[in-house]
């Protein structure tokens, strides 16, 4: 069942998104070649209980943390831990969730730690830029899959595998609802986009295979080549003006997206079917 936010919870929400998008940008000052992903995760807790924010994940079906912290093939619910010291060159993504007055806000982000080959850095930018096409599609009169067709088209050009077992979703008082949003498949499809529906929009492209595979701790999912992934997303708010995306951080435009010039990774849209 989708469920509709009036526009008082809309802004409950973006105070929720805003927590995290402040989290991610005090966590990303710590990011370096030396830290281990637990300390980013005591960061990160701290910063949300400052702002007398509960994290989204930690206790969710048992998870044990503030964030995900999922480095190099590992591509997503990675758990932090003293022993996974980040090093030079490492890409490290970093998802995360706030809940304000019972309502949640999700986002993450991909990093890379240093220095890395321009092919990573290309995997990192154009899976972001897949995340805002999405975000653009995120308006009244669109249908679901003119979302996951816009991130789609950023990953076919590359030939980057898109994984379909994880995919984003309806956000609100659960940090999981309807509906699925994923980041494949032909546009026009699915249910109308109406004014009040939060979706967090989350494409993760690999640099191999789409193919994934879980480790033994029944939470990190892996490539299953072993190949890198990247991994980005937003809450946004579908309004009769457009999309607002509720977790933007300071760097980012969070509404209206009128302006494409103003979107990171903005460029005309490519697809390798010629379909859009
Ligand atoms: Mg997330
Ligand atoms: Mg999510």
């Amino acid at each position: 069942m989708i469920v509709r936010k009036s526009p008082a919870e809309v802004e409950v929400m973006a105070r929720a998104g805003r927590v995290v998008a402040r989290l991610h940008e005090v966590v990303a000052e710590a990011v370096r070649p030396g830290i281990s992903t637990l300390r980013l995760d005591e960061i990160a807790e701290r910063e949300v209980r400052n702002h007398g924010a509960v994290p989204s994940f930690k206790g969710y079906r048992g998870f044990p943390a503030t964030l995900c912290t999922s480095v190099n093939s590992e591509i997503v619910h990675g758990i932090p831990s003293a022993d996974v010291v980040l090093r030079d060159g490492d890409l490290i993504k970093i998802d995360a969730g706030a809940i304000v007055d019972g309502y949640h806000g999700d986002s993450a982000v991909t990093w890379i730690v240093g220095d890395a080959d321009p092919s990573v850095r290309d995997l990192v930018e154009r899976t972001r830029a897949g995340l805002w096409a999405g975000l653009c599609e995120a308006r009244p009169g669109n249908r679901l899959t003119d979302i996951s067709a816009a991130v789609e088209a950023r990953a076919l050009p590359h030939g980057y595998g898109v994984v379909r077992e994880y995919v984003g979703h309806g956000i609100g008082r659960a940090l999981h609802e309807d509906p699925h949003v994923p980041n494949y498949g032909r546009a026009g499809r699915g249910p109308k986009l109406v004014p009040g529906l939060v979706l967090a929009v989350e494409p993760m492209f690999n640099l191999g295979t789409a193919e994934t595979r879980v480790l033994d701790d029944d939470w990190t999912v892996v490539t299953a080549d072993g190949a890198l992934s990247a991994h980005w997303e937003h809450t946004v708010a579908i309004t009769p003006d457009g999309p607002w995306v509720l977790t933007a951080r300071c760097d980012e435009p969070a509404w209206p997206l009128r302006e494409p010039s103003r979107i990171p990774g903005h460029a005309p849209p490519v697809d390798a079917r010629g379909a859009r």
